[in-house]
């Protein structure tokens, strides 16, 4: 995936360049600033004392000396002034100049951490989306992983609205699961019965009708293992390039938004038979917009399902059912939730 959003110390990431939230005289702070001249060594300060400052929206590169980069980026973002004063533009101009350094200093990877959102006051819900949208921009033309390495939690604030309704549409999944499973029970222990009465959620009687036990002599002849073989359904590949022809959009319009890398989507393309993992066939039905029986259908066709019993399936679920596809807010939404993320 080309944009992923980690949580972890920067100074840990393991990738081409790592990108410093500096302050215009570049000779060292704290916060991140602090942490990565430490990891680094003396001789970062030395070589950042010849680059004579940088300027708030700009970005300047060094070696990495002891850390397992090959590049610091330092660049300046702005302080938080409320918003009015051209603080946004400020910041997407520290991603994109940073993303250039790294792309003309041959930088397959590069993590960012949340510039602006510490000393500098910018909330870090707003910092998180510029870095996602200016990432995203440079990534529709350029092949690069890039990491957003986030610190804390806070990062990621979902409105209390959408945390409720995703805790209730969990807790209703999560209910059913578990009262599908008590009111499936004595089917099992009694075989002869063919129906069954129970007790709902809110207390009320329901009498509902258990799956009748084929004792039939006319039962279906078994199929034999060649015809069974002869009639595999399409593939996940298959259906992932059928439902891209009839969305009318082309392949990378597709891969990009399902933060994809492209050398994935074309092992996807080129194998009929390639498995990819659950996320990536996730990220795929949101990229889609596929409905939620479409999404089911294709994950099976990977070997998945959306289950009731975690709640990570539970929020794609509430997602797609709620025909909202913006993997971002998705994205939130999982973390909110201690969820791995999408991408
Ligand atoms: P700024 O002055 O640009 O606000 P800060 O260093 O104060 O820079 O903070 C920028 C962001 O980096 C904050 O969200 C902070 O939580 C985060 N941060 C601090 N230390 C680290 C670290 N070691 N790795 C990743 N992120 C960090």
């Amino acid at each position: 995936m080309p944009l992923k959003i980690v949580r972890n110390d920067i100074t840990k990431m393991e990738c081409d360049a790592i990108v410093n939230a500096a302050n215009t005289s570049l000779l060292g702070g704290g916060g991140v600033d602090g942490a990565i001249h430490k990891a680094a060594g003396k001789a970062l300060l030395v070589e950042c004392k010849k680059l004579g400052g940088c300027e708030v929206g700009r970005a300047k590169i060094t070696n990495a000396y002891k850390l397992s980069c090959k590049h610091v980026i330092h660049t300046v973002g702005p302080k938080w002034n409320g918003g009015n004063c051209g603080e946004r533009e400020l910041l997407q101009s520290c991603y994109k100049e940073s993303l250039n350094l790294a792309l003309n200093n041959d930088c397959k990877s590069v993590a960012f951490p949340l510039i602006s959102s510490g000393v500098y006051g910018y909330p870090k819900d707003k910092a998180l989306k510029v870095a996602v949208d200016t990432i995203t921009e440079f990534l529709t033309e350029y092949d690069m992983l890039v990491y957003i390495v986030v610190f804390d939690k806070s990062a990621f604030q979902i409105s209390e609205k959408l945390f409720s309704d995703i805790s209730s549409f969990i807790d209703d999944r999560y209910v059913d699961t578990h009262f599908i499973y008590r009111r499936n029970r004595p089917i099992v222990t009694d075989e002869s019965d063919e129906s069954i009465e129970s007790q709902s959620i809110d207390g009320s009687k329901k009498h509902k009708t258990a799956t009748p036990h084929c004792t039939c002599a006319s039962a279906p002849k078994a199929i034999s293992l060649e015809d069974m073989v002869s009639k595999i359904d399409e593939s996940f590949s298959q259906m992932l390039l059928r439902k891209i022809d009839e969305k009318g959009i082309t392949d990378a319009q597709c891969y990009k938004k399902a933060n994809v890398d492209r050398k994935l989507f074309s092992k996807i393309r080129n194998d009929i038979n390639y498995r990819p993992s659950k996320t990536t066939a996730i990220a795929f039905a949101i990229a889609l917009e596929l409905s939620l029986a479409d999404t089911k259908d294709m994950l099976m066709k990977a070997g998945f399902a959306l289950s009731h019993s975690n709640k990570f399936d539970i929020i794609i679920e509430y997602f797609i059912t709620h025909e909202n596809y913006n993997i971002f807010e998705i994205n939130e939404a999982l973390f909110a939730f201690d969820q791995s993320v999408l991408g």
